[in-house]
């Protein structure tokens, strides 16, 4: 290895000229570049017929469902858009339950019999397509037999263009539904949250006296966390390439302790990928914000501009991929894994939501009217509930082997979900509690009942980085999620238990208002009762810290360390209740999902664990035992004697995990069963390896180890 290591050359090869779509146009101005590969309302008023544009438009911003009449109109205008933007082909994109996207490739050209061919998409092939799904996970919904699932044009997530060297692919997003009508993807669930609390919030509104919003939004941005390493060591590790992670590697000298990458400059090759990929992503239309080093070396974070839920999830879906993609053109590899290498923290993804009007106002702001302010508090504690009620189904939307390595171990945030309010807010929900917004000093934080109520500060001031949901300023950051995670599933959770909590206040004030009360003397012993009822999961302190463990069990907040002990919450009669009375997910889809979760838990371990097997026996026992023969040449006993114990460790280690492997040991009568046998039986032979196996990566020969050490790949940029 160290042979083929010297001649790192990947890292040579990239210069600034050598991507293979040609060299970025730095210089070229975003504002001509932004969306230009997007079938966008712009591009669709210039292209579609007026009216149709009108109808289209329309529909789109009531949220209504759409008049097919208009998909051959819209059909049309979008093959010829794409026909010159290169396109050759066109796909319905979607997302089964394994996270991923999902696509099939059309041509647009039919043979026209006389030996031509010519471009054909109507809008039949718009709305509707039919991929040959059977082998997408459904979790019992649909059995091989009647496999059908189709495709459904998603019209508020807009088509795009997808470029390659070698051609251009026209992008439908998508919704994949059974024959039977229930959803195979995160779409679906997705699009039925948020009319659900779309439904609820306007609601709501229209009792704290907004007559105006006719919709409201969820948004959601998102702050990705990956790697960069050099591909070179990614080809040299098959746990990387198999796995996604390294399965072995001792940790390097140095660490992340000198804080010297955090925030630090970019590396050039790093910038310039960077570059690339946020260039790919204005084609595309996602606007990217901000971009920085990340606390482990080789750790980077992008983050776009938010955008309306579905969108914004569509969008994501596709950063990662084109975060891949150009890093590719660059000799890198982006790894998207949670935890990547051991010891090192690993990458995880913000997810920072909030609800918006469609008259433009954002639900979460704290607003500079006291009557906004009311309203504010109205969603905030809605929030509080929400999240108070649904821990255990949160916990369980984010919930995957790669996640068990981060919530739950030594690295934020913990697996215990709480609440960071921060002080201001914290203390003017517990002046609600204390039932002092009655008083009526105009100084006091809430003059709720006289109408002197201060501006709340709009940035709490002070930030957590430790929890697991924070308000930060205008928005809550749901910052558990994994970093190659979809975002559909947590924000269909979010936004159906805020959508339920919104609704059991707005029955409280309803009730009061009916009597006679003034919105001002009504909400606050609304607010008051729910608050004190839910308290429990804010917390401003250390999350990672024993105490709060400790603390947490007292009040007791649920502690799901991992995947297996929190998929229960996702069919529990709670979850079956809120979902089914919100129309997101039926029973039998919430069981779909449950059991696709469980079997993607077990089989990922699964190949996890026999990659570590595989590699510990035929890589690292031939490398220990051709060093251990180098130290009896020698004559070094004492040495070879240590080397001898720990080869015979590791040696026992492979047998106990290949025994872990066997088919016949695990249980198959149930999904939940079989991972809770993974959780308990194979993950702990596979960290016993590993164990022997890294112990001995310090003491072989380094021309002998064949695997690139976590000091080269996580250093060499
Ligand atoms: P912070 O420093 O608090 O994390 P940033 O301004 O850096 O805040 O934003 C982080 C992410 O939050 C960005 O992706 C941004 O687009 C997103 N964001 C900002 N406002 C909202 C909102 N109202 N709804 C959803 N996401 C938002
Ligand atoms: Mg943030």
């Amino acid at each position: 290895m160290a042979r083929l290591r010297q001649q790192n050359v990947s890292a040579a090869q990239w210069a600034p000229n050598g991507s293979a779509l040609g060299a970025p146009d730095l210089t070229s101005p975003d504002n001509q570049l932004f969306g230009s590969n997007v079938f966008s309302p712009a591009v669709q008023r210039q292209r579609l017929p007026k009216d149709v544009f009108r109808m289209l438009s329309k529909t789109l911003a009531k949220g209504e469902a759409l008049d097919t009449s208009l998909a051959d109109a819209v059909a049309l205008a979008m093959k010829e858009w794409a026909l010159e933007k290169g396109a050759t082909h066109y796909t319905h994109m979607f997302q089964p339950l394994t996270g991923l996207t999902a696509e099939k490739h059309d041509s647009f050209f039919g043979p026209t019999g006389e030996g031509t061919a010519l471009a054909e998409f109507s809008g039949k092939e718009l709305i509707q397509a039919e991929p040959d799904a059977s082998s997408f996970p459904t979790g019992g919904i649909r059995a091989t037999f009647e496999a059908r699932g189709y495709t459904a044009w998603d019209p508020t997530s807009p088509a795009f263009i997808l470029e390659n060297p070698n051609g251009a692919l026209l992008c439908i997003p998508t919704a994949f539904v059974s024959w039977t009508g229930e959803a195979l993807d995160h779409k679906i669930p997705l699009l039925r949250s948020m009319d659900a609390l779309s439904k609820s919030a306007v609601r709501a509104l229209k009792l704290l006296g907004n007559k105006t919003a006719g919709r409201v939004f969820t948004t959601v941005g998102a702050e990705q966390e990956y790697f960069l390493i050099d591909q070179q060591y990614y080809f040299e590790r098959p746990d990387l390439v198999t796995c996604g992670r390294t399965l072995f590697g001792a940790k390097p000298p140095k660490g992340h302790e000198l804080d010297d990458h955090y925030f630090g400059s970019i590396p050039e090759r790093v910038l310039a990928c960077m570059l690339d990929t946020e260039k790919e992503l204005a084609k595309l239309g996602i606007p990217i914000k901000t971009r920085h080093n990340e606390v482990a070396p080789a750790q980077y974070e992008v983050a776009p501009i938010f955008e309306n839920s579905n969108v914004g999830s569509d969008h994501q879906q596709l950063t990662m991929q084109i975060m891949q993609n150009v890093a590719r053109r660059y000799g890198l590899i982006c790894l998207l894994h949670e935890k990547p290498f051991a010891g090192v923290n690993g990458s995880g993804k913000h997810n920072n939501w909030s609800m918006g009007t469609d008259d433009g106002e954002n639900l979460l702001d704290p607003g500079e009217t006291p009557h906004e302010n009311l309203q504010f508090l109205f969603f905030c504690a809605a929030v509080i509930q929400a999240v108070n009620k649904h821990q255990g189904l949160l916990r369980a939307s984010i919930a995957s082997p790669g996640q068990d390595h981060r919530l739950g171990a030594n690295e934020a945030p913990p697996a215990i979900i709480s609440i960071f309010l921060g002080a201001e807010l914290e203390k003017v929900f517990d002046a609600i509690e204390e039932g002092e917004t009655a008083e009526s000093t105009p100084e006091s934080f809430l003059g709720l009942g006289t109408a002197v109520l201060p501006p709340l500060p709009l940035h709490g001031g002070d930030r957590n980085r430790t929890s697991p949901f924070a308000f930060t300023g205008n928005k809550f950051e749901f910052r558990a999620l994994g970093s190659s995670m979809s975002l559909s599933l947590p924000n269909t959770v979010l936004n159906t238990i805020v959508a339920e909590a919104v609704d059991y206040l707005s029955e409280e004030l309803e009730d009061a208002l009916s009597d006679g009360e003034s919105l001002e003397a009504a909400l606050p012993p609304i607010l008051q009762r729910s608050y004190a009822a839910n308290k429990q999961i804010v917390f401003g302190g250390d999350n990672y810290s024993d105490e709060w463990h400790t603390e947490a069990e007292q009040r007791g907040l649920l502690n799901l360390r991992a995947t297996p002990d929190a998929l229960p919450y996702l069919i529990d009669d709670q979850t079956t209740t809120l979902f089914s009375n919100y129309g997101v997910l039926s029973e039998r889809e919430l069981e779909s999902r449950y059991e696709v979760f469980a079997e993607q838990y077990v089989t990922k371990i699964n190949i996890e664990a026999e990659t570590a097997s595989s590699i510990a026996k035929t890589m690292l026992l031939p490398a220990a035992a051709r060093h251990l023969a180098l130290l009896n040449d020698a004559g070094l006993a004492e040495l070879a004697s240590e080397a001898h114990e720990l080869i015979k460790e590791l040696d026992f280690a492979i047998k106990a995990l290949e025994k872990a492997n066997l088919a016949e040991e695990q249980p198959h009568d149930d999904a939940l069963n079989h991972g809770e046998y993974m959780r308990d039986v194979v993950i702990p032979a596979m960290a016993d390896v590993r164990e022997a196996a890294d112990k001995l990566e310090k003491l072989v020969a380094d021309d002998l180890w064949p695997l690139p050490k976590y000091s080269e790949i996580l250093f060499i940029k």
